[in-house]
């Protein structure tokens, strides 16, 4: 049967789930024959290299990955990177159509003073560091100081913030990076203070990120009780409170009043603190916070 020939660049989840949709499709009894060109040797994207080992269902998603693979017409090529090893043009000229889902890897800079310092490092970098990216291998991390900060608001801060207080062991049987994983289990770290810049009704969480962190085996993780009641009031003095943000705040208040197991790694969550400054001679000492308001 005659074939469309289709070019996916980037092995993520877009480019599988756009193979998926051509995999149903025909058009006028034409299918479509698939290669799929990934700069990797390995496939997946980010499910591989952003969501966090101790997260093993939501890498579960792979099963799915691979029976788009396993389809009939449908080809993975490896190692060649779109710019570097084939042109755009080349692809037009080989291809009935090119789709392009190669996903975004670049950190938002905070556009702070002493950014630059050594230690000072972007979820961008130091989440595929973990994950074993291979063109990540070689960042400098450096564990030796008690105490870390983690400056976001949103599930991937809660990733790094949770890998940084875990215990290494609860890691030991899941696809960290075995150098990282090495690095972990000397880590002096043993403070995790994570920040955002506007209040807890604000942020950018998901419930079940939140829930999970009072589970943590090893690691007491505390919320100031009075900053979710004001978030609280705050969110329903404007009507009913959303149930993305209700839920939130409910799972931030169950934090808050949490039993403690009196262990030595905590995790803390704070609001309503902007960076404006770090500090060091050489490398991370210091960040300097404005405390902020929520107004009307
Ligand atoms: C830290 C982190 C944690 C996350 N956790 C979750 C989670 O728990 N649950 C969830 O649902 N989502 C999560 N996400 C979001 C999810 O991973 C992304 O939304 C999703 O992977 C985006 O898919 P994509 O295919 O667009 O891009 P990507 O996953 O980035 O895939 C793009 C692919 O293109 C390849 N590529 C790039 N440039 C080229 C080129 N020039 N030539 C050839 N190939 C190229 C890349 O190597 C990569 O394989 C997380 C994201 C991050 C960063």
């Amino acid at each position: 049967m005659a074939e469309f020939r289709i070019a996916i660049i980037g092995a993520g989840p877009a480019g599988y789930f756009a193979a998926q949709a051509l995999q149903s499709a025909e058009i006028d009894g034409k299918k479509f024959a698939i290669d799929m060109i990934e700069k990797l040797p390995t496939p997946w994207g980010l499910v591989r290299s952003g969501v966090a080992p101790d997260h093993p269902k939501i890498k579960s998603v792979s099963k799915v990955f691979e029976k788009i693979a396993t389809q009939e017409g449908f080809r993975l090529v490896g190692n060649v990177e779109l710019g570097r090893d084939i042109s755009l043009k080349e692809l037009e000229e080989m291809y009935d159509a090119v789709i392009i889902a190669t996903g975004s890897t670049v950190g938002r800079k905070l556009g702070i003073p002493g950014e630059e310092l050594a230690n000072s490092i972007s979820a961008a970098d130091f989440v595929p560091w973990y994950n074993a990216h291979p063109e990540y291998k070689n960042l400098e991390v450096d564990f030796s100081d008690q105490v870390a900060v983690v400056i976001g608001a949103g599930n991937v801060a809660i990733d790094v913030a949770r890998m940084l207080a875990l215990n290494p062991k609860e890691l030991d049987l899941t696809d960290t990076a075995q150098y990282a994983l090495d690095k972990l289990h000397n880590s002096a770290i043993r403070e995790v203070h994570l920040f955002g810049r506007r209040g807890p009704e604000h942020a950018a969480f998901t419930s079940p990120e939140l829930r999970e962190l009072p589970k943590l085996e090893y690691t007491d993780v505390f919320i100031d009780k009075g900053e979710i009641s004001a978030a609280q009031q705050r969110a329903g003095s404007a009507g009913e409170i959303p149930k993305d943000i209700k839920a939130n705040l409910e799972a931030m208040a169950a934090i808050a009043t949490a039993d403690k197991k009196g262990v030595d790694r905590k995790l803390s969550l704070h609001f309503l603190s902007t960076p404006l400054e770090i500090k060091g001679e050489g490398r991370v000492e210091e960040i300097i916070f404005s405390i902020n308001e929520v107004k009307d």
